[in-house]
């Protein structure tokens, strides 16, 4: 029997309490008993977001939180810088393109994170420019964005500094409050172990300014509606009620284990990752300076189709991980160790690989990965 073991990043694995709590029968959401809910799932992601700003929880996925973002900060015709060095950092261009924003954007080539001097330079160049949307980790090429860095110069201008942390919350350092992030977008189904389905919106007093005046069309996802409700202990329209419910649950494990050994946690997985892979003779896609803790992208030899290993791993061996996604498409894997994983699913992923890669024909000493990360996880 095959076992389905995600090592994807996103969605990730969902631990059995997690699982448990998402079986209770429903309740209804005007109810004492969902607002305890619903109190406790926002104090508890204050917590993973460091922030004592509002946090609005939406019903979607991560990219309805990120167009959250930018119809309720910008109106048609305002600028904003948005950085181009990976999939997730062009959605951000996307969606403002789609609201008539005025895009700045900064090109980074894949594998690099945006330099903050950038930023400061395009910033400096245009003072009307009113947002700078980056990205903590960007999935699709395995980098961290210096935030602090980038906040430090988006702070002593009038732009608000948007991040997309969707796979980046709970597994590397964000302080929202402490570094000065005007508003942080993530998602159930990374960090917190959990299906997809919420979305989930801060904002500093300087985004909410903009949030009261922005002149873009705006329903489903107006954070006036969610903000008033907010106060209320309340939800503008259904919530994913069974979702936020076992959201309880997932943050009850990050404050039990604490953010800082949790990154510590990760930091480790992620080094044993990058070192099996280097000892399989397979180089790291991302540059060195920048390269995160969220998930490793390992290039592979030109002979061997990325796409290949990925579909083998996954429908012989029931091991998932990702593959490049354009024009990284069958050239680099991706092993993300975010959320429910531990240092025994990086093994089995890993002697999954080298089974996988051996029988594509790559040369190396079977074992070598695996001896590479017991190393790591035993120093
Ligand atoms: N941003 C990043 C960094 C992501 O990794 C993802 C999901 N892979 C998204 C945004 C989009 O999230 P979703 O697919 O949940 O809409």
């Amino acid at each position: 029997m095959k076992r389905n073991l995600l090592l994807t990043p996103g969605p990730t694995q969902i631990p059995p309490e997690i699982c448990a709590a998402l079986g209770k029968p429903i309740i209804h959401h005007r109810t004492p008993q969902f607002q305890e809910n619903l109190k406790e799932a926002i104090e508890g992601l204050k917590y993973v977001f460091q922030t004592k700003n509002d946090i609005y929880i939406l019903t979607s996925s991560g990219t309805g939180g990120m167009e959250a973002a930018v119809s309720n900060l910008l109106s048609p015709g305002d600028k904003a810088i948005t950085v181009e060095g990976g999939k997730f950092g062009e959605r951000w261009t996307e969606i403002c393109q789609s609201y008539g924003v005025v895009t700045k954007v900064i090109q980074v080539p894949w594998g690099k994170a945006v330099q903050a001097s950038e930023i400061k330079k395009t910033l400096d160049a245009d003072k009307n420019i009113k947002a700078v949307f980056i990205t903590l980790a960007e999935t699709s090429t395995g980098i961290t964005t210096d935030v602090e860095a980038v906040a430090k110069v988006v702070n002593h201008t009038g732009a608000v500094l948007v991040v997309d942390a969707v796979s980046g919350l709970g597994v590397v350092d964000l302080k929202t409050d402490a570094w000065g992030v005007d508003v942080v977008v993530s998602a159930s189904h990374k960090g917190l172990m959990l299906p997809p389905g919420l979305a989930f919106v801060s904002a500093s007093e300087k985004a909410l300014k903009l949030i009261e005046t922005s002149k873009s069309p705006r329903y489903y996802f107006d954070l006036r509606k969610s903000r008033e409700a907010l106060a209320d202990v309340d939800t503008p329209f259904t919530p994913a009620i069974g979702i936020v419910i076992a959201l309880n649950e997932s943050l009850r494990r990050v404050k039990q284990e604490g953010l800082e050994n949790l990154f510590a946690y990760y930091a480790k997985l992620a080094q044993g990752t990058r070192e099996a892979a280097k000892a399989l003779g397979l180089s790291l896609f991302p540059d060195e300076s920048c390269i995160s803790n969220v998930l490793t992208a390992i290039s592979l030899p030109a002979a061997i189709d990325g796409g290949k290993v990925m579909k083998i791993m996954r429908d012989t061996h029931g091991i998932s991980v990702a593959g490049g996604q354009d024009t990284l498409k069958g050239k680099i894997i991706r092993i993300a160790h975010m959320g429910c994983v531990d240092e025994y699913d990086i093994l089995t992923g890993i002697s999954c690989l080298e089974k996988v890669l051996l029988k594509l024909g790559h040369k190396f000493t079977l074992g070598a990965g695996v001896a590479a990360a017991q190393k790591v996880f035993n120093s």
